[in-house]
Order: structure tokens, then C-alpha cells, then sequence
């Protein structure tokens, strides 16, 4: 689309994992307290290779409890989460090593102000992945200019609008070559112009198949992109359905009364 300078071409890397019949992403029955307070309950769901799952629900569902849980950002107590397979909750799981394959993009876009923008999209290439400089910058530089940004390489991250930073915050997941990318309200923190140039980017990456596990309120990319919604209330998935049986009814009245504030 012209007002993002999107450039053609693809956003991902070929990817990995996804062997027939392994879910990218297998959320079993995990249960979560903090102290007292259950914050998750039974939440189960599988997320397979090219899937685009939206996650809504009110505020403090849980919705971003359970996508930190993905990468093991918090522990759960009960219950098991795999990534490609993988335990994320198994000692002898290589943490770093998992979430280098797992790409986050937070509301708060977190990228180090003192870096450029070209050491922001570089850094955690060479010190987790090992590449040598010269190929980190190629790939960060590259994804760079595909979400329209080649311009700001040199840029300090404050010289950026808050829609052209959170650009950079998915460039730099992606220079990762994740398996999966999980975005937790992405746009929420944005000034509403520049929302539909992050959205832009999101459906972009989810055209190109990406596996994505999204968690926002944009229903028009859910519309757009989704393939499944799930919506969460007080700790519990109380729907997950395709996208065109969440919009066309919910089974949920707790959905239902969601829909109906937000659309
Ligand atoms: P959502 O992202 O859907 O708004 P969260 O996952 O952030 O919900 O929070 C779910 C619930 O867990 C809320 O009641 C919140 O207050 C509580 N919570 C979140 N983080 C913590 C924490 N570190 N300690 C205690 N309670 C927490
Ligand atoms: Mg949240």
C-alpha cells in the first residue's frame, strides 16, 4: 500500500520446523497463578504452520499472560506449551535458543534508544545467532526497506514516529527468522494514523505465511487476516472459533457483549 512504502517481496525467511502433524504452537491445559490468583484456567488450543490467530477479550483476561507464557516470558504451574515441538517449560529446554526462534512484538516497541536503527536490527543477530556483522546488516537492512524504511537506517530510534519504530521493533523479530511471531497489542499504543501502517506490515507478514498468534482489538485485521479468533474472559479461552463463525454469531454471550462494544 503507498502510504506505508511497502516494498514487494517476501517478509520470512523459508521456514523450519512445522513436520506434519506437529502444531507450531500446542497450548495444553495450562493453568497459571499468580500467588492466589488463578490468572489462567484449562486454557488449551494448537496454532499450526501459516495459522493467524487473534486473541481478544477484556482487560485482564489474561490475553497477554498466556502469549508471554508461549516463550516463556512467565511460568505457568499446570499444563504444557510446545513451540515446534519443543517444551517451553522443560529444564532441559535452551531458553535463548527457543526465543531466538520465537519473535515478540510488544505494545511499548522496546527498541534500544541509544542503538541506530541499523544496530537495533543487528545486534541480537550477531550476539544470539552468531552472524557475522556484515551478513546481520544485509538482512537487517533488507527487511528494513520491506517495511518502507530505508531511508531511517542511521536514525536513532527517537528520531522515529511511534508507527515507524513499532515498524522497526517487527523488523527486528524478523531478522531473527522466527518460526512464529507473537504480537501483543501492536497498535494499541499508537496515535490512530499510524496504526494502519503497522497493520499494513502485520498482514503483509501474514500473506506471506507466517504462523502468528496476535493478540489486539483491530478487528478489521482479524477480518482481514485471521484465520481463527479466540477470545478469552477472566483467565479461561471461552471461544475459539474460525473467524467467520466469531464475526457471523459467537456461541458466548461474554463474546457477544465484546463484539458488540467494540465493533
Ligand atoms: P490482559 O492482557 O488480557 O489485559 P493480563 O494477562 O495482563 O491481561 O492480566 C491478567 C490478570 O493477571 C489481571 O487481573 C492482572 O491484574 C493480573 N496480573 C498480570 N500480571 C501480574 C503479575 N505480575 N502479578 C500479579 N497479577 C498479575
Ligand atoms: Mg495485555
Amino acid at each position: 500500500p503507498a502510504d506505508s512504502g511497502l516494498q514487494s517481496g517476501r517478509l520470512i525467511a523459508p521456514q523450519a520446523g512445522g513436520a506434519p502433524g506437529v502444531p507450531m504452537i500446542a497450548i495444553d491445559n495450562v493453568n497459571k497463578w499468580y500467588g492466589d490468583f488463578q490468572v489462567l484456567t484449562n486454557c488449551s488450543t494448537a496454532i499450526v504452520k501459516g495459522e493467524v490467530v487473534v486473541v481478544c477479550g477484556p482487560s485482564g483476561s489474561g490475553k497477554s499472560t498466556l502469549i508471554k507464557c508461549v516463550n516463556a516470558l512467565e511460568p505457568f504451574q499446570k499444563g504444557q506449551i510446545t513451540v515446534d515441538g519443543t517444551k517451553v517449560m522443560d529444564k532441559a529446554t535452551n531458553l535463548p535458543k527457543l526465543r531466538s526462534r520465537v519473535g515478540m512484538v510488544f505494545q511499548h516497541f522496546e527498541l534500544f534508544p541509544h542503538l541506530s536503527i541499523t544496530e537495533n536490527l543487528t545486534l541480537a543477530q550477531r550476539k544470539v545467532l552468531r552472524r557475522p556483522a556484515e551478513e546481520a546488516k544485509k538482512r537487517g537492512l533488507d527487511l528494513l526497506a520491506r517495511v518502507g524504511l530505508s531511508a531511517h537506517a542511521s536514525k536513532y530510534p527517537g528520531q522515529l514516529s511511534g508507527g515507524q519504530q513499532q515498524r522497526v521493533a517487527i523488523a527486528r523479530a524478523l531478522a531473527m527468522d522466527p518460526i512464529v511471531m507473537l504480537f501483543d497489542e501492536p497498535t494499541s499504543a499508537l496515535d490512530p494514523e499510524m496504526v494502519g501502517e503497522v497493520l499494513d506490515v502485520m498482514v503483509e507478514l501474514a500473506r506471506d505465511g507466517m504462523t502468528m498468534m496476535v493478540v489486539t482489538h483491530e478487528m478489521g485485521f482479524a477480518r482481514k487476516v485471521a484465520d481463527r479468533v479466540i477470545f478469552m474472559d477472566r483467565g479461561e479461552i471461552v471461544e475459539d472459533a474460525t473467524k467467520d463463525d466469531f464475526f457471523g454469531k459467537p456461541r458466548s454471550e461474554r463474546a457477544q457483549q465484546f463484539l458488540s462494544k467494540i465493533l
